[in-house]
């Protein structure tokens, strides 16, 4: 079949490649100017399959319900309060928030990004793309005795489900990786099955490889819009021109919201705004060998070659794409404080990217009202551990498959 992939992020790439073994002939559509240049192009690094925590918990309750009326925590709301789709959103969000809601969520997720990181490890195999990939586990810091055993109690679940870690004191912690030695940590869980790599050198190297096999990358290229007839897609419109398909995959990340309207699926997803910096590293010695997590301050680092990844913070702000000073700031300190003398905090590449949430958590796949469009969305704050998993399934769901996992709760509705 003729298939365009809608947006050209890590759910499209990666779907690219899947269509593209499955010999597909597949056209790969990006309205910006380079692959992977919205949230794929500077996440945290972390395929953090042992953290797959769903974020709408009891707990989260609390804390959404305390971001609606001050902005001084981890998780902040913007003035479109009024918005509707964020209360829509916020209302299916709330609803997800109990314990019954939280472990049938858990135990999905948990069965999907194990899938997922397996995937990664086949495309990256098969591709032989490289991305500073770094195996062998990451460490999850925290700053006092006390936050390391409610650490150690919040990934009791995780035990159970069999993910491999390591309580560390500071001094062990530094054994594993020497760069946490001057880090004022008590210590940390290391999760040893976790990994990283750069999302965006993963994406880039993938089109490219996709691309000498036949796969046709289109940069520049909006989509505009579908013609369907019935039931199916025939063309995608685009900035460009438009396109004869046989079948369509968006791929889009968050969505613009005029588009959405016209695709024929219900697609609850929502952005949370989050800030990334990237440093470089000005002296290896220093620097972490592994990624992690400050937990106490809900910042993640990164290497990634020869600079040093830092992201943090979740806002609900609309679609604006714009960093405050201050939030990139608070992170190059961290930088400084976790790895002093690791970086050169003076040239520093700050930008915001926004996750594409959906109120559960978990990712949209299948087929809404016309049955040649499939949906890869809502990968949100765990797209680098989720994609690989997400093109594997719509690959198979396109093919006309069983899929590997139970979908139940990641299918679209039609709208
Ligand atoms: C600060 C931050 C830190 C994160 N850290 C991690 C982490 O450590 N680990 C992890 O697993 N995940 C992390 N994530 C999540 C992860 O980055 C995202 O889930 C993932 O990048 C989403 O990929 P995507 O392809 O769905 O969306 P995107 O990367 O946003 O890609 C969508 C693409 O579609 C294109 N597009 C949109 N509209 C159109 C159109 N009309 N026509 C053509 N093209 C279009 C866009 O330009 C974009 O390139 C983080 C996210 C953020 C924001």
């Amino acid at each position: 079949m003729r298939i365009a992939v809608l947006g050209a992020g890590l759910a499209g790439v990666t779907t690219a490649w899947c269509l593209s073994r499955d010999g597909h002939e597949v056209l790969l559509l990006e309205k910006s100017a380079r692959i992977a240049d919205a949230a794929s192009g500077a996440n945290g690094g972390i395929v953090s399959a042992s953290r797959a925590f769903p974020w709408p918990s009891p707990q989260m309750l609390k804390t959404f319900l305390k971001a609606l009326v001050r902005n001084d925590q981890s998780v902040r709301v913007y003035p479109m309060r009024w918005d509707p789709e964020f209360w829509s959103w916020g209302l299916a969000f709330l609803a997800c928030c109990n314990a019954a809601s939280y472990a049938q969520l858990l135990a999905r997720k948990v069965r999907y990004v194990r899938y997922s990181q397996a995937q990664l490890g086949r495309i990256a195999e098969e591709s032989g793309v490289s991305f500073h990939r770094k195996q062998g586990g990451v460490m999850y810091l925290y700053r006092t005795q006390e936050a390391l055993e409610a650490g150690v109690r919040k990934m009791a679940p995780m035990k159970a489900f069999g993910f491999p870690f390591r309580v560390l004191d500071g001094r062990q912690a530094a054994q594993i990786d020497p760069g946490l030695s001057r880090a004022p940590i008590a210590g940390a869980v290391f999760s040893e099955t976790d990994e990283s790599g750069d999302s965006a050198m993963f994406c880039r190297e993938l089109a490219k490889v996709c691309e000498s096999r036949g796969t046709e990358v289109m940069l520049n290229c909006e989509v505009k819009g579908i013609a369907v007839q019935g039931d199916r897609v025939t063309h995608v419109e685009t900035s460009t021109g438009r396109l004869a398909v046989d079948g369509a995959v968006a791929a889009l990340g968050i969505i613009d919201p005029h588009l959405r309207k016209s695709l024929g699926a219900e697609l609850p997803i929502y952005p949370v705004k989050g800030c990334s910096v990237t440093l470089p590293i000005v002296e290896p010695q220093r620097a972490p060998r592994h990624a992690g997590m400050d937990e106490s301050k809900l910042a993640a680092y990164c290497p990634m070659g020869d600079r040093l990844r830092l992201t943090g913070g979740a806002e609900f702000a609309g679609y604006g794409r714009a960093h405050r000073a201050e939030d990139a700031q608070r992170l190059v300190r961290l930088a400084e404080e976790l790895f002093p003398g690791a970086i050169d905090g003076t040239r520093v590449e700050a930008r915001a990217c926004l996750r594409p949430m959906t109120p559960q958590s978990t990712p949209l796949f299948g087929t809404g009202r016309y049955r040649n469009l499939w949906f890869n969305v809502g990968l949100g704050h765990m797209g680098w551990t989720m994609a690989s998993g997400a093109a594997a399934i719509t690959a198979d769901l396109i093919a006309g498959r069983p899929s590997a996992i139970p979908l139940d709760g990641l299918l679209v509705r039609r709208a």
